[in-house]
């Protein structure tokens, strides 16, 4: 343990460093010749959301009364939605610390702010992916020069007032709108035929001091503060009602072998290993950013995770994934774009579970044993479970979540992992590969845990695929 102080103020560091966050940059004019922009439908689908509606809503937004009005609410929308989670994620660690005080398992299954968060997390990410879009189209319109002018003018004009109420200096927009800049930088990037990690330019937001001073005001602005509270929680309520999550307790004790399948065998939560083993898992990348310092941290700590990734990201980031194979971490697969299941017909998941299986097999080199539905959303669905068990797949859900991809605060999210681990014992821990907040807090995670070697509270941590050939061989 001899670099335990001193990593934490390197990862601290690069933390505040790089959180970074990645100025939007404007693309001068002089630069921008005719069609130097690829046109959005020539590009591949990236997201859930239907492209051609999204064209559609922009173009009629433009063409409305009062067109920066009509984009802007849509940000208020993002900022709703994050002030809103906050409120749930109070409630969840409330709960969360009562289980673990009373030494009682915390069942995701039965929380009510859980599901809440669920329901806000998929509308929070496709918020993100419908803003995203409108502000890259924004920027094609201006620069169009096959646009009437007084079309360029007016997009022009909106995307500045979006430009600027993204660039807010108030703290609590900063850190509602920090990852949603981050992708709109990114995607520009890509725009310019630049790499996603060019030209990357740190902000000066402290977001770790942020979110400290403004916690408790942001927990009740996610009661007072939204604008259309009605909306935003009926939204929520519809969404959340629909969320039912695999039970594993149901289960025969003693029938302790794992098998793709749509009854309790082919879905693992990690409530039956063995006592003190953990899988950690890490959602939604490869990111060329995050990453590959994750990778480095489990390298450098002596464990190994599970990593269930996209493959629109696999595809493009193949030295990572040979790092990770390099490094002895199992590979398995978050469907292509991280589509809502529930709401693909049959050729949307054709797409999202068997054609990513397929591209995701080649890149890693080999047949893939664990599926994980995006949000979860689908595990207990029989279409959607029977398509991944007859690809050969095991579903992967978790019954420890850190909520990651809403707390940017990394000593935060670690006690909320440990109290749900003191909880529960055993299991499964979920973050995500794609946040930065994700690396400080899973290090400090592994850290901690490594601070029980050699007692009777020694926590083992596997990946999934060891531990359920461990189980299924008996031992
Ligand atoms: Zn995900």
């Amino acid at each position: 343990m001899k670099n335990k102080y001193l990593v934490i103020p390197i990862a601290t560091a690069f933390f505040l460093a790089s959180c970074a966050k990645h100025k939007i940059q404007e693309v001068p004019e002089t630069q921008v010749a005719g069609n130097e922009y690829t046109h959005a439908s020539d590009r591949a689908p990236t997201s859930s959301i239907d492209k051609e509606n999204l064209e559609f809503m922009v173009q009629k937004l433009l063409d409305s009364n009062k067109p920066e009005e009509e984009f802007l609410k849509f940000l208020d929308d993002r900022k709703d939605i994050y002030l809103r989670a906050w409120s749930y994620v109070s409630l969840f660690d409330k709960e969360v610390l009562e289980a673990a005080e009373k030494n009682q398992e915390h069942n995701l299954n039965d929380s009510v702010p859980y599901k809440k968060l669920l329901a806000l997390w998929n509308i929070a990410q496709r918020t993100e992916e419908k803003l995203t879009y409108f502000y890259v189209r924004l920027v094609q319109i201006s620069y169009d020069k096959s646009e009437a002018k007084e079309k360029r003018d007016r997009a022009k004009k909106v995307r500045l007032s979006f430009k600027r109420a993204l660039d807010s200096k108030n703290p609590v927009l900063q850190l509602a709108f920090q990852e949603l800049r981050d992708h709109i930088a990114e995607e520009l990037r890509e725009l310019r035929g630049l790499s996603k990690t060019d030209g990357v330019v740190p902000t000066s937001i402290d977001v770790v001091a942020t979110i400290r001073a403004n916690r408790a005001k942001m927990i009740k602005d996610g009661f007072k503060g939204i604008d259309r509270v009605d909306e935003i929680n009926n939204k929520v309520e519809a969404e959340a009602e629909k969320i039912q999550l695999e039970n594993e307790s149901g289960r025969v004790p003693n029938a302790l072998t794992f098998e793709p399948g749509i009854g309790p065998t082919g879905n693992i939560m990690g409530k039956i290993f063995p006592k003190n083993v953990w899988a950690l898992t890490y959602d939604d990348g490869p990111s060329p950013v995050t990453t590959p310092i994750i990778l480095k941290n489990l390298e450098t700590l002596g464990h190994k995770a599970t990593f269930f990734w996209l493959a629109q990201h696999v595809l493009k980031n193949q030295t990572i994934v040979d790092d990770a194979k390099a490094k002895g971490m199992a590979l398995a697969n978050h469907s292509w774009s991280h589509a809502q299941l529930t709401k693909l017909d049959d050729a949307g998941l054709n797409k999202e579970i068997l054609q990513s299986s397929d591209a995701e097999e080649k890149a890693y080199g080999h047949p893939i044993r664990f599926f994980r539905c995006p949000y979860g959303a689908g595990n207990s669905v029989s279409k959607i479970r029977g398509i991944i068990a007859k690809k050969n797949m095991i579903h992967a859900f978790w019954n420890v979540d850190t909520l990651d991809w809403q707390d940017k605060d990394p000593d935060s999210i670690v006690r909320r992992a440990q109290a749900q681990m003191k909880a529960n014992g055993r299991g499964v821990v979920l973050f995500h590969d794609i946040h930065q907040q994700s690396v400080i807090a899973s290090k400090k995670l592994l850290e901690w845990s490594n601070t029980f070697k050699g007692t009777p509270e020694e926590i083992r941590w596997v990946t999934l695929p060891e531990i359920v050939d461990e189980m299924n061989a008996g031992k």
